[in-house]
């Protein structure tokens, strides 16, 4: 044993955004766990040494029981679970087949019935034992022995690569990622089973949770998992509960494992007075993780962005709005800019129609004015950008702005930026109506009642949750639909990519209010009715992007499913 082996090897930088800001949160089995500030990645640092990892992965460690009987248990639920992870590829992949990796692939139980469903499946195996027995299992498929990266594998050559409780055992996981993303084919499908430290579970039972071990050196949750897909070249991401195949006894005999106050002793009478035939049954479940699904995108030499430009009766700004932003020059970045100009009467589209020819400018002509929302919904699908950013074509906003706003997405701290109107020292910029003290003094109240109804809601800590000013990785609108055509619709972004996973970063951005004789349109609490309904439809409508994706696939020809890019409004 070689001195090295037995080091703890510490992370220096965030797998996921490479920020250094990283703090202890506590310890667990003698090892520290520690969240970045920045994007919210919690991991083990240092990281537990080569040799204390060989300890945990010796020849029993697929076994997950010590009885015959027990592992013939054990079997059967992971093959159910198989086939419903399966079956779930099959709504995102689609119909065809081809051939398979799957990185961590223990006995093969997966692989055995992706067999037997037509792929033509290889396994990547780290332990030995594991992957004699694979071998045995399979009929024509392949196992390979040792770490992915060390396999040598040509290029582009799988369709579909799964990793199941696997990521959370890699040392460096971007850097894995980024090697699948490698191998698969382009538009090929990576699907990946993993905890998340924001399912119910670990809510519940926090420091305590069950996923909380040596042997797991990242807790990604829904949010940090989709940024690191995309920082590893992956898009079109779904994120679903983690559906398992569980019974009684094999959670009753966990607990047992590793001991829970009040769970554990709840569980062990509960063990005692349960007919045998009740511990055994299968139920479906969903107990500490996530399944995600995502296509492999081409890579851009030079990420781009979208500004998304409304435009109706806004002549007296647009054309110093435009001229701003064609001037407006962004490091690193590409910019498109979208107009949506919905037949104003101010002479709005002879200004418009002035920049149509621009090579970085896409106008899109409304026949009539059918609402914000709309206008936006039009945009997005026109647009091509790795980033959107709504700008409101009355310069309300500071274009100034935009370099802090994209810097947070570019790093991969947050996937959805709104730009606050309250200063950075509390300073209440929004809503100052000169001479209208008391329509000040009602939005503002209103302002306040509703941002502590959508924090409670939606469990977020949000200052200025009404700003229209937003800037979000385009990919998270994957597999969303939206109906609303007004005001409404920034509301409904907001909570539809809250409610997907991500955490809004809110950053303080320059705002100037403009009173209503300058022709502000939105009335945002004329009609407090019918923002509490919207509220309640939103906070309980069902998100169903899976769905959504399935009706995309089967509406357009089979050749083209494998880039079902633009999510459908
Ligand atoms: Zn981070």
């Amino acid at each position: 044993m070689d001195s090295q082996s037995n080091e703890r090897p510490p992370v220096k930088a965030c797998h996921v955004c490479q920020g250094a800001r990283i703090y202890y949160l506590f310890s667990t089995s003698d090892y520290r766990v520690v969240r970045c500030d920045d994007c919210g990645l919690v991991f083990l640092n240092p990281q537990p040494s080569d040799n204390e990892l060989a300890r945990i992965y010796n020849a029993n460690y697929f076994l997950g029981s010590d009885s015959e009987e027990g592992r013939h248990v054990v079997g059967e639920i992971k093959q159910a679970t198989a086939r419903l992870y399966l079956s779930e590829i099959r709504r995102y992949h689609g119909p065809e087949n081809g051939r398979l990796l799957e990185v961590g692939c223990g006995d093969g139980d997966f692989l055995v019935l992706a067999e037997a469903d037509g792929w033509q499946v290889t396994g990547v195996e780290y332990s030995a034992a594991a992957c004699e027995k694979a071998r045995l299992r399979l009929k024509n498929g392949e196992v390979r022995c040792g770490k992915l990266q060390q396999a040598g594998m040509p290029a582009e050559q799988f369709d579909l690569c799964v990793i199941s409780d696997v990521l959370a055992h890699i040392r460096s996981p971007l850097d894995f990622l980024r090697e699948i993303h490698r191998l698969l084919k382009p538009g090929g499908t990576l699907f990946v089973a993993t905890p998340s430290i924001d399912s119910w579970s670990a809510r519940f039972l926090r420091q305590k949770w069950m996923e909380f071990k040596a042997e797991h050196l990242t807790y990604f949750d829904r949010q940090t998992l989709q940024t690191a897909l995309f920082k590893s070249g992956f898009h079109n991401v779904i994120v679903q509960p983690g559906w398992k195949i569980l019974n009684f006894d094999y959670i009753q005999k966990h607990f047992e494992r590793f001991p829970v106050p009040a769970i554990t002793p709840a569980l062990n009478f509960a063990a005692r007075i349960l007919p045998k035939r009740v511990q055994l049954r299968h139920r479906r479940m969903v107990a500490s993780g996530i399944m995600v699904f995502s296509q492999k995108s081409e890579q851009r030499p030079q990420p781009v962005l979208s500004v998304i430009v409304p435009a109706y009766n806004e002549a007296k700004t647009f054309a110093a709005l435009m001229d701003a932003l064609l001037r407006k020059d962004l490091p690193g970045l590409l910019m498109e800019i979208i107009v949506v100009e919905s037949n104003s009467a101010d002479g709005t589209r002879q200004i418009a129609l002035k920049y149509q020819n621009h090579p970085r400018v896409k106008l899109i002509l409304e026949d009539q004015p059918r609402g914000k929302g709309h206008a936006v919904r039009a945009a997005l699908e026109a647009a091509s950008g790795d980033y959107v950013l709504i700008q409101d074509a009355d310069l309300e906003y500071d274009l100034e702005d935009y370099d802090a706003l994209l810097e947070q997405l570019v790093a991969g701290r947050g996937a959805f930026v709104l730009g606050s109107r309250h200063g950075g020292r509390n300073v209440m910029k929004m809503r100052q109506f000169t001479g209208h003290h008391s329509l000040s003094l009602f939005f503002n109240l209103g302002h306040r009642f509703f941002t502590t109804l959508i924090n409670v809601l939606f469990r977020q800590r949000l200052r200025d949750p009404f700003t229209m000013f937003k800037v979000f990785r385009r990919d998270c609108l994957y597999g969303l639909e939206f109906e609303c055509n007004r005001f409404d619709f920034d509301f409904e972004l907001l909570i539809k990519l809250i409610r997907k996973g991500y955490r809004p970063i809110e950053l303080p951005v320059n705002y100037r209010s403009r009173s209503f004789k300058e022709g502000k349109k939105v009335r945002m609490f004329r009609d407090p009715l019918t923002w509490l309904k919207a509220l309640a439809r939103l906070r309980f409508a069902k998100i169903d992007p899976m769905g959504v994706v399935g009706q995309t696939r089967a509406a357009e020809p089979v050749e083209n499913s494998a880039k079902a890019g633009n999510p459908k409004p």
